[in-house]
Protein backbone atom coordinates (compact mmCIF):
# COMPACT_ATOMS: atom_id res chain seq x y z
CA UNK A 1 0.00 0.00 0.00
CA UNK A 2 1.58 3.04 -0.69
CA UNK A 3 1.47 6.03 2.36
CA UNK A 4 0.59 9.01 0.74
CA UNK A 5 -3.31 7.27 -0.54
CA UNK A 6 -3.13 5.49 3.07
CA UNK A 7 -2.55 9.33 4.26
CA UNK A 8 -4.98 10.90 2.41
CA UNK A 9 -7.68 8.53 2.84
CA UNK A 10 -6.98 8.68 6.59
CA UNK A 11 -7.66 12.41 5.90
CA UNK A 12 -11.48 12.06 4.91
CA UNK A 13 -12.28 9.53 7.85
CA UNK A 14 -11.19 12.43 10.23
CA UNK A 15 -13.19 14.36 8.51
CA UNK A 16 -16.14 12.26 7.91
CA UNK A 17 -15.23 12.16 12.03
CA UNK A 18 -15.12 15.57 12.51
CA UNK A 19 -18.66 16.36 10.53
CA UNK A 20 -20.45 13.41 13.01
CA UNK A 21 -19.47 15.42 15.98
CA UNK A 22 -20.05 19.05 14.45
CA UNK A 23 -22.32 19.03 11.82
CA UNK A 24 -21.40 22.68 11.24
CA UNK A 25 -18.02 22.07 10.51
CA UNK A 26 -17.40 23.20 6.62
CA UNK A 27 -14.82 21.02 4.82
CA UNK A 28 -11.67 22.77 3.18
CA UNK A 29 -9.03 21.00 1.58
CA UNK A 30 -7.28 17.75 3.15
CA UNK A 31 -4.09 16.87 1.35
CA UNK A 32 -1.48 14.61 2.42
CA UNK A 33 1.72 15.95 3.22
CA UNK A 34 5.03 15.12 3.24
CA UNK A 35 5.01 12.43 6.47
CA UNK A 36 1.08 12.79 7.17
CA UNK A 37 -1.71 14.18 6.57
CA UNK A 38 -4.11 17.36 7.72
CA UNK A 39 -7.58 18.82 6.64
CA UNK A 40 -9.22 22.24 6.87
CA UNK A 41 -12.14 22.71 8.92
CA UNK A 42 -14.09 25.63 9.84
CA UNK A 43 -16.57 25.14 12.43
CA UNK A 44 -18.43 28.03 13.52
CA UNK A 45 -17.83 29.45 17.61
CA UNK A 46 -15.82 26.14 18.02
CA UNK A 47 -12.17 26.00 18.80
CA UNK A 48 -10.64 22.38 18.88
CA UNK A 49 -8.85 21.42 21.99
CA UNK A 50 -6.82 18.32 22.98
CA UNK A 51 -9.53 16.57 24.34
CA UNK A 52 -11.83 17.23 20.99
CA UNK A 53 -8.83 16.18 19.45
CA UNK A 54 -8.91 12.94 21.27
CA UNK A 55 -13.36 12.52 20.76
CA UNK A 56 -12.22 12.95 16.78
CA UNK A 57 -9.69 10.34 16.96
CA UNK A 58 -11.99 7.98 18.54
CA UNK A 59 -14.73 8.66 16.44
CA UNK A 60 -12.34 7.57 13.58
CA UNK A 61 -11.58 4.13 15.32
CA UNK A 62 -15.41 3.35 15.08
CA UNK A 63 -15.76 4.66 11.67
CA UNK A 64 -12.83 2.77 10.84
CA UNK A 65 -14.59 -0.48 12.72
CA UNK A 66 -17.84 0.03 10.30
CA UNK A 67 -15.42 -0.68 7.39
CA UNK A 68 -17.19 1.47 5.42
CA UNK A 69 -16.09 1.56 1.58
CA UNK A 70 -14.96 4.19 -0.44
CA UNK A 71 -17.29 4.83 -3.32
CA UNK A 72 -16.47 7.09 -6.13
CA UNK A 73 -19.14 8.59 -8.39
CA UNK A 74 -18.49 10.93 -11.48
CA UNK A 75 -20.96 13.45 -11.71
CA UNK A 76 -21.73 16.64 -13.64
CA UNK A 77 -20.03 19.75 -12.51
CA UNK A 78 -23.59 21.35 -12.33
CA UNK A 79 -24.36 18.83 -10.12
CA UNK A 80 -21.99 18.88 -8.14
CA UNK A 81 -22.53 22.29 -7.14
CA UNK A 82 -26.19 21.88 -6.21
CA UNK A 83 -25.02 18.76 -4.04
CA UNK A 84 -22.10 20.69 -1.74
CA UNK A 85 -24.31 24.15 -1.77
CA UNK A 86 -27.37 21.40 -0.23
CA UNK A 87 -24.68 20.85 2.55
CA UNK A 88 -24.00 24.10 3.21
CA UNK A 89 -19.65 23.17 1.86
CA UNK A 90 -19.04 26.90 0.33
CA UNK A 91 -15.32 26.30 0.15
CA UNK A 92 -16.04 22.87 -1.74
CA UNK A 93 -18.13 24.96 -4.11
CA UNK A 94 -15.61 27.10 -4.74
CA UNK A 95 -13.56 24.39 -5.82
CA UNK A 96 -16.04 22.73 -7.88
CA UNK A 97 -16.54 26.08 -10.03
CA UNK A 98 -12.57 26.36 -10.51
CA UNK A 99 -12.36 22.52 -12.29
CA UNK A 100 -11.85 22.70 -15.83
CA UNK A 101 -13.95 20.17 -16.86
CA UNK A 102 -17.12 19.04 -17.01
CA UNK A 103 -17.49 16.20 -14.69
CA UNK A 104 -15.98 16.01 -11.35
CA UNK A 105 -16.05 12.94 -8.64
CA UNK A 106 -16.81 12.20 -5.62
CA UNK A 107 -15.99 10.28 -2.75
CA UNK A 108 -18.49 8.57 -0.49
CA UNK A 109 -17.59 6.49 2.97
CA UNK A 110 -20.96 5.55 4.61
CA UNK A 111 -22.69 9.28 5.04
CA UNK A 112 -20.21 11.46 4.11
CA UNK A 113 -19.65 13.10 1.15
CA UNK A 114 -15.95 14.29 -0.26
CA UNK A 115 -15.16 16.38 -3.77
CA UNK A 116 -12.13 14.33 -4.40
CA UNK A 117 -10.16 12.62 -7.70
CA UNK A 118 -8.39 9.89 -5.23
CA UNK A 119 -6.98 7.04 -5.26
CA UNK A 120 -8.16 6.15 -1.93
CA UNK A 121 -7.67 2.74 -0.06
CA UNK A 122 -10.37 0.05 -0.75
CA UNK A 123 -12.51 0.74 2.68
CA UNK A 124 -12.22 2.53 6.31
CA UNK A 125 -11.42 -0.97 7.66
CA UNK A 126 -7.69 -0.48 5.74
CA UNK A 127 -6.45 2.00 8.29
CA UNK A 128 -4.67 0.51 10.68
CA UNK A 129 -2.22 3.18 12.31
CA UNK A 130 -2.60 6.67 12.98
CA UNK A 131 -2.48 9.63 15.15
CA UNK A 132 -3.96 12.81 15.23
CA UNK A 133 -1.35 15.32 16.33
CA UNK A 134 -1.81 19.43 16.24
CA UNK A 135 -4.05 21.94 15.41
CA UNK A 136 -3.40 25.55 14.24
CA UNK A 137 -5.23 28.23 12.54
CA UNK A 138 -4.65 28.00 8.79
CA UNK A 139 -5.96 30.67 6.31
CA UNK A 140 -8.32 29.50 3.38
CA UNK A 141 -5.89 29.19 0.14
CA UNK A 142 -2.94 30.39 2.21
CA UNK A 143 -4.55 34.38 2.11
CA UNK A 144 -4.56 36.47 5.06
CA UNK A 145 -7.66 38.22 3.99
CA UNK A 146 -9.67 34.85 3.61
CA UNK A 147 -11.41 33.56 6.59
CA UNK A 148 -8.90 31.73 9.61
CA UNK A 149 -9.78 27.80 9.67
CA UNK A 150 -8.61 24.90 11.77
CA UNK A 151 -6.24 22.90 10.39
CA UNK A 152 -5.88 19.33 12.24
CA UNK A 153 -2.63 17.35 11.36
CA UNK A 154 -2.10 13.83 11.56
CA UNK A 155 -0.45 10.56 10.27
CA UNK A 156 -0.87 7.16 9.17
CA UNK A 157 1.45 4.27 8.89
CA UNK A 158 1.13 0.62 7.93
CA UNK A 159 1.69 -0.73 11.53
CA UNK A 160 1.60 0.15 14.90
CA UNK A 161 5.27 -0.32 14.79
CA UNK A 162 5.82 1.99 12.24
CA UNK A 163 3.55 4.82 14.06
CA UNK A 164 5.24 4.29 17.27
CA UNK A 165 9.00 4.93 15.93
CA UNK A 166 7.27 8.10 14.01
CA UNK A 167 5.54 9.51 16.73
CA UNK A 168 8.87 8.62 19.50
CA UNK A 169 11.09 10.86 16.93
CA UNK A 170 8.66 13.43 16.59
CA UNK A 171 8.98 13.71 20.28
CA UNK A 172 12.18 13.55 20.22
CA UNK A 173 12.24 16.37 17.68
CA UNK A 174 10.21 18.25 20.06
CA UNK A 175 12.99 17.87 22.59
CA UNK A 176 15.56 19.13 20.55
CA UNK A 177 13.67 22.04 19.25
CA UNK A 178 16.39 25.02 18.94
CA UNK A 179 13.98 27.53 19.99
CA UNK A 180 12.97 25.77 23.15
CA UNK A 181 16.72 24.53 24.02
CA UNK A 182 17.95 28.11 22.75
CA UNK A 183 16.04 29.07 25.91
CA UNK A 184 16.45 26.74 28.40
CA UNK A 185 20.57 26.38 27.57
CA UNK A 186 20.35 30.90 27.57
CA UNK A 187 22.08 30.56 23.95
CA UNK A 188 20.05 33.34 21.98
CA UNK A 189 16.73 35.26 22.07
CA UNK A 190 14.93 37.15 19.67
CA UNK A 191 12.97 40.18 20.88
CA UNK A 192 10.04 40.28 18.20
CA UNK A 193 8.10 43.39 20.11
CA UNK A 194 11.18 45.48 21.33
CA UNK A 195 13.47 45.05 18.57
CA UNK A 196 11.71 43.14 15.35
CA UNK A 197 11.20 39.90 13.98
CA UNK A 198 13.84 37.29 12.38
CA UNK A 199 16.75 39.57 14.27
CA UNK A 200 19.01 36.91 16.55
CA UNK A 201 20.75 38.36 19.51
CA UNK A 202 23.32 36.08 21.26
CA UNK A 203 23.58 36.03 24.69
CA UNK A 204 26.88 35.01 26.72
CA UNK A 205 26.96 31.52 26.49
CA UNK A 206 25.32 31.26 22.59
CA UNK A 207 28.06 34.28 21.58
CA UNK A 208 31.05 31.81 23.06
CA UNK A 209 29.46 29.20 20.81
CA UNK A 210 29.44 31.23 17.65
CA UNK A 211 32.86 33.04 18.65
CA UNK A 212 34.51 29.15 18.96
CA UNK A 213 33.05 28.27 15.68
CA UNK A 214 34.04 31.20 13.81
CA UNK A 215 37.68 31.13 15.10
CA UNK A 216 38.00 27.73 14.04
CA UNK A 217 36.64 29.04 10.51
CA UNK A 218 39.09 31.12 10.57
CA UNK A 219 41.90 28.80 10.82
CA UNK A 220 40.40 26.24 8.77
CA UNK A 221 40.52 29.31 6.03
CA UNK A 222 43.76 30.55 6.60
CA UNK A 223 44.77 26.89 6.24
CA UNK A 224 43.52 26.78 2.60
CA UNK A 225 45.06 29.62 1.33
CA UNK A 226 42.15 32.03 1.70
CA UNK A 227 42.29 35.78 2.49
CA UNK A 228 40.23 37.74 4.68
CA UNK A 229 38.26 40.59 3.64
CA UNK A 230 35.65 42.54 5.65
CA UNK A 231 33.16 44.96 3.72
CA UNK A 232 30.50 47.07 5.13
CA UNK A 233 26.55 46.29 6.01
CA UNK A 234 25.28 49.32 3.61
CA UNK A 235 26.51 50.07 -0.19
CA UNK A 236 24.68 52.37 -2.42
CA UNK A 237 22.05 51.46 -4.51
CA UNK A 238 23.87 52.31 -7.80
CA UNK A 239 26.37 48.85 -6.87
CA UNK A 240 23.11 47.03 -6.62
CA UNK A 241 22.32 48.03 -10.10
CA UNK A 242 25.32 47.06 -11.74
CA UNK A 243 24.95 43.21 -9.81
CA UNK A 244 21.69 42.91 -11.11
CA UNK A 245 20.36 42.42 -7.82
CA UNK A 246 18.37 45.71 -7.70
CA UNK A 247 16.05 43.93 -10.52
CA UNK A 248 15.85 40.20 -10.16
CA UNK A 249 15.87 40.38 -6.06
CA UNK A 250 14.69 43.57 -5.27
CA UNK A 251 11.38 42.46 -2.84
CA UNK A 252 14.00 40.64 -0.57
CA UNK A 253 16.39 43.82 -0.07
CA UNK A 254 16.27 46.72 2.40
CA UNK A 255 16.40 50.35 0.46
CA UNK A 256 16.80 53.18 2.58
CA UNK A 257 18.55 57.20 2.06
CA UNK A 258 21.86 59.05 2.68
CA UNK A 259 22.30 62.36 1.24
CA UNK A 260 19.68 62.00 -1.00
CA UNK A 261 21.11 58.47 -2.46
CA UNK A 262 19.63 55.46 -2.32
CA UNK A 263 21.38 52.51 -0.10
CA UNK A 264 20.91 49.03 0.57
CA UNK A 265 20.93 46.70 3.33
CA UNK A 266 23.32 44.37 2.20
CA UNK A 267 22.06 40.79 1.10
CA UNK A 268 24.84 39.62 -0.43
CA UNK A 269 28.60 39.97 0.10
CA UNK A 270 29.72 39.21 -3.61
CA UNK A 271 29.51 42.89 -4.55
CA UNK A 272 31.37 43.95 -2.05
CA UNK A 273 34.39 41.45 -2.72
CA UNK A 274 34.17 42.17 -6.91
CA UNK A 275 34.67 45.50 -5.51
CA UNK A 276 38.30 44.67 -4.08
CA UNK A 277 39.39 42.32 -6.93
CA UNK A 278 38.68 45.17 -9.10
CA UNK A 279 41.28 47.52 -6.98
CA UNK A 280 43.82 46.17 -9.42
CA UNK A 281 45.11 44.58 -11.97
CA UNK A 282 45.46 41.01 -11.67
CA UNK A 283 47.78 38.62 -13.47
CA UNK A 284 47.29 34.84 -14.18
CA UNK A 285 50.28 34.47 -11.78
CA UNK A 286 48.16 35.50 -8.56
CA UNK A 287 45.10 33.29 -9.61
CA UNK A 288 42.93 31.93 -7.69
CA UNK A 289 42.34 34.37 -5.53
CA UNK A 290 40.08 33.57 -2.54
CA UNK A 291 38.22 35.96 -0.47
CA UNK A 292 36.71 34.72 2.77
CA UNK A 293 34.49 36.87 4.98
CA UNK A 294 32.10 35.73 7.73
CA UNK A 295 29.84 38.43 6.28
CA UNK A 296 26.66 39.99 7.65
CA UNK A 297 23.71 40.13 5.20
CA UNK A 298 19.88 41.38 5.55
CA UNK A 299 17.16 39.75 3.55
CA UNK A 300 13.49 40.47 3.61
CA UNK A 301 11.32 37.72 4.75
CA UNK A 302 7.39 37.40 5.12
CA UNK A 303 6.69 37.65 8.60
CA UNK A 304 4.99 34.33 8.50
CA UNK A 305 7.63 32.50 7.73
CA UNK A 306 10.23 33.44 9.60
CA UNK A 307 11.25 30.58 12.02
CA UNK A 308 13.82 30.45 15.19
CA UNK A 309 17.66 30.42 13.95
CA UNK A 310 16.06 29.07 10.37
CA UNK A 311 14.63 31.78 8.85
CA UNK A 312 16.00 35.42 9.62
CA UNK A 313 16.19 38.45 8.50
CA UNK A 314 19.44 39.49 9.25
CA UNK A 315 22.44 36.07 9.32
CA UNK A 316 26.03 35.93 8.77
CA UNK A 317 27.06 33.49 6.13
CA UNK A 318 31.03 32.23 5.58
CA UNK A 319 31.18 33.22 2.57
CA UNK A 320 34.01 33.50 0.18
CA UNK A 321 34.36 34.35 -3.38
CA UNK A 322 37.15 32.48 -5.18
CA UNK A 323 38.05 34.08 -8.64
CA UNK A 324 40.23 31.58 -11.31
CA UNK A 325 40.82 30.67 -14.42
CA UNK A 326 38.73 28.34 -16.79
CA UNK A 327 41.42 25.93 -16.29
CA UNK A 328 41.61 26.08 -12.27
CA UNK A 329 38.33 25.50 -11.76
CA UNK A 330 38.44 21.74 -11.46
CA UNK A 331 40.79 21.70 -8.57
CA UNK A 332 39.11 24.65 -6.34
CA UNK A 333 35.99 22.58 -6.86
CA UNK A 334 37.14 19.48 -5.77
CA UNK A 335 39.01 21.62 -2.77
CA UNK A 336 35.78 23.03 -1.34
CA UNK A 337 33.98 20.02 -2.01
CA UNK A 338 36.87 18.41 0.29
CA UNK A 339 36.84 21.65 2.88
CA UNK A 340 32.89 21.31 3.36
CA UNK A 341 33.36 16.77 3.49
CA UNK A 342 36.12 17.60 5.89
CA UNK A 343 34.37 20.47 8.37
CA UNK A 344 30.89 17.80 7.99
CA UNK A 345 32.66 15.18 9.50
CA UNK A 346 33.86 17.16 12.26
CA UNK A 347 30.17 17.86 13.59
CA UNK A 348 29.21 14.38 12.74
CA UNK A 349 26.83 15.47 9.73
CA UNK A 350 26.07 12.74 7.13
CA UNK A 351 24.72 14.12 4.19
CA UNK A 352 22.85 14.35 0.40
CA UNK A 353 24.26 16.12 -2.26
CA UNK A 354 22.44 17.81 -4.91
CA UNK A 355 23.94 18.98 -8.55
CA UNK A 356 21.53 21.88 -10.55
CA UNK A 357 22.14 22.34 -13.83
CA UNK A 358 21.05 24.41 -16.43
CA UNK A 359 18.03 26.46 -16.49
CA UNK A 360 15.98 27.52 -19.70
CA UNK A 361 16.71 31.00 -19.00
CA UNK A 362 20.70 31.95 -18.64
CA UNK A 363 23.75 34.10 -19.01
CA UNK A 364 26.90 32.93 -19.86
CA UNK A 365 27.92 30.76 -23.50
CA UNK A 366 26.44 26.77 -23.59
CA UNK A 367 30.12 25.91 -24.01
CA UNK A 368 31.16 27.89 -20.61
CA UNK A 369 28.09 26.00 -18.56
CA UNK A 370 28.93 22.32 -20.12
CA UNK A 371 32.63 23.25 -18.69
CA UNK A 372 31.50 24.33 -15.39
CA UNK A 373 29.12 21.59 -14.66
CA UNK A 374 31.24 18.95 -16.02
CA UNK A 375 33.89 20.35 -13.39
CA UNK A 376 31.13 19.92 -10.28
CA UNK A 377 30.08 16.76 -12.02
CA UNK A 378 33.61 15.09 -12.04
CA UNK A 379 34.71 16.68 -8.35
CA UNK A 380 31.82 14.35 -7.31
CA UNK A 381 32.56 11.57 -9.18
CA UNK A 382 36.03 11.90 -8.72
CA UNK A 383 35.61 11.41 -4.66
CA UNK A 384 32.82 8.73 -4.82
CA UNK A 385 29.92 11.11 -3.60
CA UNK A 386 26.67 9.66 -4.99
CA UNK A 387 24.45 12.54 -6.24
CA UNK A 388 21.00 13.59 -7.31
CA UNK A 389 20.69 15.86 -10.70
CA UNK A 390 18.04 18.41 -10.62
CA UNK A 391 17.82 18.91 -14.43
CA UNK A 392 17.33 22.39 -14.95
CA UNK A 393 17.11 23.93 -11.51
CA UNK A 394 20.36 25.42 -11.43
CA UNK A 395 19.75 29.51 -11.36
CA UNK A 396 20.00 31.49 -14.37
CA UNK A 397 24.07 32.70 -13.61
CA UNK A 398 25.53 28.99 -13.25
CA UNK A 399 25.15 25.47 -11.72
CA UNK A 400 25.60 24.81 -8.45
CA UNK A 401 26.11 22.20 -5.60
CA UNK A 402 23.66 21.94 -2.89
CA UNK A 403 24.87 19.25 0.06
CA UNK A 404 22.39 18.77 2.52
CA UNK A 405 23.65 17.73 6.02
CA UNK A 406 21.71 14.88 8.02
CA UNK A 407 21.08 14.80 11.78
CA UNK A 408 21.19 12.75 14.37
CA UNK A 409 17.61 12.13 13.63
CA UNK A 410 18.25 11.77 9.81
CA UNK A 411 16.54 14.92 9.17
CA UNK A 412 18.38 17.03 6.48
CA UNK A 413 19.77 20.67 7.06
CA UNK A 414 20.02 23.36 4.28
CA UNK A 415 24.65 23.17 4.56
CA UNK A 416 26.98 23.89 2.05
CA UNK A 417 26.61 25.29 -1.52
CA UNK A 418 29.18 26.01 -4.63
CA UNK A 419 28.02 27.71 -6.98
CA UNK A 420 29.44 28.77 -10.19
CA UNK A 421 28.98 32.10 -11.82
CA UNK A 422 29.58 33.80 -15.19
CA UNK A 423 27.13 36.56 -14.73
CA UNK A 424 29.08 38.92 -12.57
CA UNK A 425 32.50 38.61 -13.77
CA UNK A 426 30.86 39.72 -17.07
CA UNK A 427 28.29 42.37 -15.48
CA UNK A 428 31.38 44.28 -13.29
CA UNK A 429 33.59 43.32 -16.39
CA UNK A 430 36.19 41.40 -13.93
CA UNK A 431 39.53 40.40 -15.83
CA UNK A 432 43.12 39.11 -15.38
CA UNK A 433 46.24 39.52 -17.87
CA UNK A 434 46.68 35.75 -18.78
CA UNK A 435 50.34 34.72 -19.88
CA UNK A 436 50.20 35.55 -23.90
CA UNK A 437 49.67 39.30 -22.11
CA UNK A 438 45.75 39.11 -23.84
CA UNK A 439 43.06 40.51 -20.86
CA UNK A 440 40.64 37.35 -20.01
CA UNK A 441 37.76 36.75 -18.23
CA UNK A 442 37.90 35.12 -14.70
CA UNK A 443 35.72 32.61 -13.60
CA UNK A 444 34.09 32.99 -10.09
CA UNK A 445 32.93 30.40 -7.61
CA UNK A 446 30.08 31.76 -4.81
CA UNK A 447 30.65 29.10 -1.99
CA UNK A 448 29.74 29.04 1.83
CA UNK A 449 30.99 25.65 4.08
CA UNK A 450 28.24 26.33 6.91
CA UNK A 451 26.13 28.07 4.96
CA UNK A 452 24.52 30.77 7.52
CA UNK A 453 25.76 31.06 10.92
CA UNK A 454 22.22 31.59 12.14
CA UNK A 455 21.08 28.45 10.77
CA UNK A 456 24.37 26.39 11.11
CA UNK A 457 24.18 27.05 14.99
CA UNK A 458 20.14 25.78 15.06
CA UNK A 459 21.01 22.78 13.12
CA UNK A 460 24.04 21.56 15.74
CA UNK A 461 21.53 22.85 18.90
CA UNK A 462 18.94 20.02 17.73
CA UNK A 463 21.81 17.57 16.14
CA UNK A 464 23.47 17.05 19.43
CA UNK A 465 20.29 18.10 21.22
CA UNK A 466 21.92 20.90 23.18
CA UNK A 467 24.80 18.64 24.32
CA UNK A 468 27.55 19.91 22.22
CA UNK A 469 30.96 18.01 22.34
CA UNK A 470 33.41 19.44 24.76
CA UNK A 471 35.65 21.00 22.07
CA UNK A 472 32.61 23.63 21.05
CA UNK A 473 30.71 23.67 24.58
CA UNK A 474 30.33 27.12 25.91
CA UNK A 475 30.88 26.31 29.04
CA UNK A 476 33.01 22.94 29.53
CA UNK A 477 33.28 22.51 33.07
CA UNK A 478 31.32 23.45 35.63
CA UNK A 479 32.86 23.55 40.12
CA UNK A 480 30.44 22.70 42.43
CA UNK A 481 31.94 23.27 45.91
CA UNK A 482 29.74 21.48 48.51
CA UNK A 483 29.83 23.69 51.31
CA UNK A 484 31.18 27.19 51.68
CA UNK A 485 34.36 26.01 53.21
CA UNK A 486 34.86 24.75 49.69
CA UNK A 487 34.68 27.88 47.47
CA UNK A 488 38.42 29.07 47.63
CA UNK A 489 39.59 25.26 46.53
CA UNK A 490 36.71 25.75 43.70
CA UNK A 491 38.18 28.93 43.04
CA UNK A 492 42.12 27.76 42.82
CA UNK A 493 41.00 24.89 40.27
CA UNK A 494 39.42 27.25 38.35
CA UNK A 495 42.52 29.31 38.21
CA UNK A 496 44.33 26.45 37.02
CA UNK A 497 41.76 25.76 34.12
CA UNK A 498 41.60 29.07 33.28
CA UNK A 499 45.42 29.12 32.74
CA UNK A 500 45.10 25.54 30.30
CA UNK A 501 42.24 27.44 28.06
CA UNK A 502 38.98 25.52 30.13
CA UNK A 503 36.10 27.49 29.94
CA UNK A 504 35.07 26.94 33.37
CA UNK A 505 32.26 28.33 36.41
CA UNK A 506 31.91 28.05 40.02
CA UNK A 507 28.73 27.47 41.23
CA UNK A 508 29.22 28.95 44.66
CA UNK A 509 25.89 29.14 45.77
CA UNK A 510 24.37 28.33 49.25
CA UNK A 511 22.43 25.03 47.73
CA UNK A 512 22.31 21.37 48.38
CA UNK A 513 25.10 19.18 46.00
CA UNK A 514 22.10 17.13 44.40
CA UNK A 515 20.72 20.52 43.45
CA UNK A 516 23.72 22.17 41.83
CA UNK A 517 24.58 18.57 39.78
CA UNK A 518 20.69 18.37 38.56
CA UNK A 519 20.78 21.40 37.22
CA UNK A 520 24.43 21.17 35.71
CA UNK A 521 23.60 18.06 33.86
CA UNK A 522 19.71 20.04 32.40
CA UNK A 523 22.51 22.55 31.52
CA UNK A 524 24.14 20.22 30.00
CA UNK A 525 27.47 21.12 30.65
CA UNK A 526 30.26 18.27 29.67
CA UNK A 527 31.90 17.99 33.15
CA UNK A 528 31.19 18.45 36.44
CA UNK A 529 34.07 18.77 39.37
CA UNK A 530 32.76 18.51 42.68
CA UNK A 531 34.94 19.48 45.95
CA UNK A 532 34.87 18.90 49.57
CA UNK A 533 36.69 17.82 52.57
CA UNK A 534 38.13 14.59 50.67
CA UNK A 535 39.01 16.21 47.36
CA UNK A 536 40.46 19.52 49.18
CA UNK A 537 43.00 17.55 51.67
CA UNK A 538 43.91 15.18 48.68
CA UNK A 539 44.18 18.09 46.50
CA UNK A 540 41.89 16.21 43.71
CA UNK A 541 38.58 16.62 42.06
CA UNK A 542 35.62 14.07 42.07
CA UNK A 543 34.54 14.37 38.41
CA UNK A 544 31.09 14.02 37.14
CA UNK A 545 30.69 13.31 33.52
CA UNK A 546 27.17 14.44 31.40
CA UNK A 547 27.04 11.26 29.81
CA UNK A 548 29.19 8.24 31.86
CA UNK A 549 28.45 9.97 35.08
CA UNK A 550 30.28 9.45 38.38
CA UNK A 551 34.31 9.12 37.22
CA UNK A 552 35.46 8.84 40.56
CA UNK A 553 38.51 10.61 42.52
CA UNK A 554 41.11 12.28 39.95
CA UNK A 555 44.09 14.16 40.22
CA UNK A 556 44.02 17.65 38.90
CA UNK A 557 46.85 16.70 36.15
CA UNK A 558 44.66 13.49 34.93
CA UNK A 559 41.26 15.40 34.57
CA UNK A 560 43.14 17.96 32.12
CA UNK A 561 45.22 15.54 29.94
CA UNK A 562 41.91 14.13 29.87
CA UNK A 563 39.86 16.94 28.99
CA UNK A 564 42.99 18.38 26.24
CA UNK A 565 42.92 14.37 24.62
CA UNK A 566 38.92 15.37 24.03
CA UNK A 567 38.99 18.82 22.98
CA UNK A 568 42.14 18.20 20.60
CA UNK A 569 40.11 15.20 19.14
CA UNK A 570 37.12 17.29 18.45
CA UNK A 571 35.10 14.04 20.27
CA UNK A 572 31.16 13.65 19.47
CA UNK A 573 29.95 12.29 23.15
ZN1 LIG B 1 -9.77 11.92 -1.30
ZN1 LIG C 1 28.34 35.40 -3.56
Amino acid sequence: MDLETLRHSTSHIMAAAVKELYPSAKLGIGPAIESGFYYDFDIPDISLTDEDIIKIEDRMREIIKRDERFQRKEIPKSEAVKLFEGMGEKYKVELIKEIPDEKVSTYETGKFIDLCRGPHVESSGNIKAFKLLTVAGAYWRGAETNPMLQRIYGTAFETEEDLKNHITKLEEAIKRDHRKLGRELDLFNIYHDEAGAGLVYYHPRGARLRILLEDFLRKEHLKRGYEFVITPHIAKGHLWNTSGHSSYYRENMYYFEIDEQEYVLKPMNCPGHILIYQSKLHSYRELPIRFFELGNVYRYERSGVLHGLLRVRGFTQDDAHIFCTQEQLNKEIADVLDFAFEMLKIFGFDYEVDLSTRPEKFSGTEENWKHATDALTSALNSKGIKFNIDEGAGVFYGPKIDIKMKDALGRPWQGPTVQVDFNLPERFDLSYIADDGSKKRPVMVHRVVLGSMERFIGALIEHYGGAFPLWIAPTQVIILPIADRHINYAEEIKKIMVENDIRVEVDGRREKINLKIREAQLQKIPYMFIVGDKEEQGKKIAVRARKEGDLGCMDIKAVLDKLKIEIDNKTII
